[in-house]
């Protein structure tokens, strides 16, 4: 039998407020425990909670750059349960009247080719705060603590529509808002701090079938391999159960990344579960075209636009534009360094290629490319190296390894080490003969050969003279030294 994968995402994007969505505590993030609560944020009898207007015009931001209606009218309703991180006994969020309409994002795949996913809506709504299990004293006496510090968090909830048919587009989906939401700087998008959490829902029905089969919600994923994994994990269990001839329970799923493992949470709740209702201490939002052109003009360059201006002033591939222009942050470092030096297809290459690995290797300690220890200014003055054949670029990546060592700059390196390009005719001169003498049978098998077999074996000489230097001869100058020299 052959299945097709649904998937839609509601995505939690936290927002980079300085205060909290309702109340006037801060939202640093990793400050000491329950420092970052107010009466407010505890729900304190006789507490009234204000909106942050500054969190109103990031959610209406983002609906603009999706290219959404805003809503004039949006209202805040109460989802009550019980949670012992939420000490109103209610989250304060947007059911009925969300403040983002529907929209479209478009995303690119792998094979180049384009795809619409369609946004239902998207609302604002509080964080809860946070259980804490793990690295407290009391945890040796079996208890488990709760910190408030997240507690009333501004966050948008996006929510696609059932679009996506595989993991990949899945997360292309992922990585798009990601680069929507980082553009607009109306979030950090540091996922390893909670900033940007995936809830997956994935169902699988047969080829051609026309209704969408049951699904499944694996909550709080974050990060754009875990979802990959999560979903893989969730398709072939779905697929196994389907073929014995089982049903799929609508349930909401925790995936565990350690273990590569994921279990049943809780059965699926329905809406009417959470006694929804107007939440009567918060007025209706109403907003004017006025206010929204006023947002509209001071939005930010956004990814798509920013993919095309590098095509058109960089002369960029589309693979590079779009590898480049996701992230704000990578972005502006590709600009630097090729306003320094200006060759945008070494930068390129350098960006995705050495430091992309160098940070991926990093693993936590550098999380994006600000923290890179080689500046786009130092990657410029390496490049300008390069190009004016103070060194190879093979003799580049050692340079680099030495300045991303915090070694110095690449003329600090370069002077250091003694790798300048070696361009001097006399000593290279040294070097071709040294070769030539001591291959005496492969220079004999060279005269004797016609020329165009003669390109072939130049190779190996040049090969042994960039050797005896170390990688630091002038390769230009070894061919035509050794050429000479051959046919004396
Ligand atoms: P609820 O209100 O019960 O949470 P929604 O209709 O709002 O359900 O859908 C929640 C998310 O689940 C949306 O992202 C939607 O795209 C997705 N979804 C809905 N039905 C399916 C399905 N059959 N398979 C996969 N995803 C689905
Ligand atoms: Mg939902």
């Amino acid at each position: 039998m052959e299945w097709e994968t649904v998937i839609g995402l509601e995505i939690h994007v936290q927002l980079a407020t300085k205060s909290k969505i309702f109340s006037t505590s801060k939202t640093t993030f990793g400050a000491e425990a329950n420092t970052q609560a107010n009466a407010v944020d505890l729900a304190m009898p006789g507490t009234l909670p204000v909106l942050n207007e500054q969190a109103l015009r990031y959610a209406i931001m983002f609906g603009l750059a999706i290219n959404s209606p805003i809503n004039k009218r949006s209202i805040f309703d109460r989802k009550n349960y019980f949670y012992p991180d939420l000490p109103k006994g209610y989250q304060t969020t947007q059911m009925d009247e969300p403040i983002v309409g529907a929209g479209v994002v478009e995303i690119q795949l792998k094979n180049g080719e384009y795809k619409d996913i369609r946004i239902h809506h998207a609302h604002l709504e509080e964080d809860a705060g946070k259980s804490l299990h793990e690295g407290l004293g009391v945890m040796n006496h079996g208890f488990s603590g709760i910190d408030l510090n997240r507690a009333g968090t501004p966050l948008i909830e996006i929510v696609s529509e059932p679009d996506m048919r595989n993991s990949e587009e899945a997360v292309a989906f992922a990585r798009k808002i990601h680069a929507i939401v980082t553009s607009l700087g109306i979030s950090d998008g540091e996922m390893s701090q909670g900033s940007m959490r995936f809830d997956v829902n994935v169902s699988v029905r047969l080829k051609g079938q026309k209704e969408y089969g049951t699904r499944t919600e694996t909550k709080n994923l974050n990060s754009f391999k875990f979802m990959e994994e999560a979903i893989a994990l969730e398709v072939e269990r779905q697929i196994d159960i389907l073929e014995d001839g089982g049903n799929i329970a609508q349930e909401t799923r925790l995936y565990n990344a350690d273990n590569k493992t994921a279990r049943s949470m809780r059965s699926k709740e329905e809406a009417n579960d959470y006694r929804y209702f107007p939440c009567p201490d918060l007025l209706p939002v109403e907003i004017d075209e006025s206010y929204l052109k006023a947002i509209a003009a001071e939005l930010p360059e956004l990814p798509d636009a920013r993919q095309a201006r590098f095509i058109a002033t960089y002369g960029l591939s589309d693979y590079d534009a779009s590898s480049l222009s996701g992230d704000r942050h990578v972005a502006a470092f590709f600009e630097s360094a090729t306003n320094t030096c200006d060759d945008a297809k070494l930068v390129a290459n350098w960006i995705n290629g050495d430091i992309s690995a160098k940070i991926n290797a990093a693993d936590s300690k550098i999380s994006n490319i600000t923290q890179s220890p080689v500046s786009a200014e130092d990657l410029a003055g390496l490049i300008n190296r390069i190009k004016d054949n103070t060194i190879s670029g093979k003799i580049a990546k050692q340079v680099f390894d030495c300045m991303w060592n915090e070694e110095g700059d690449a003329d600090k390196v370069i002077a250091a080490k003694g790798l300048k390009q070696v361009s001097d005719s006399g000593a290279l001169d040294v070097l071709v003969a040294d070769v030539v003498a001591s291959n005496p049978e492969q220079v004999d098998n060279y005269r004797k050969s016609e020329p165009d077999k003669r390109k072939k074996m130049i190779g190996f000489f040049v090969g042994q003279i960039m050797k005896a230097s170390k990688g630091q001869a002038n390769p230009g100058l070894v061919n035509s030294l050794l050429l000479k020299k051959l046919d004396e």
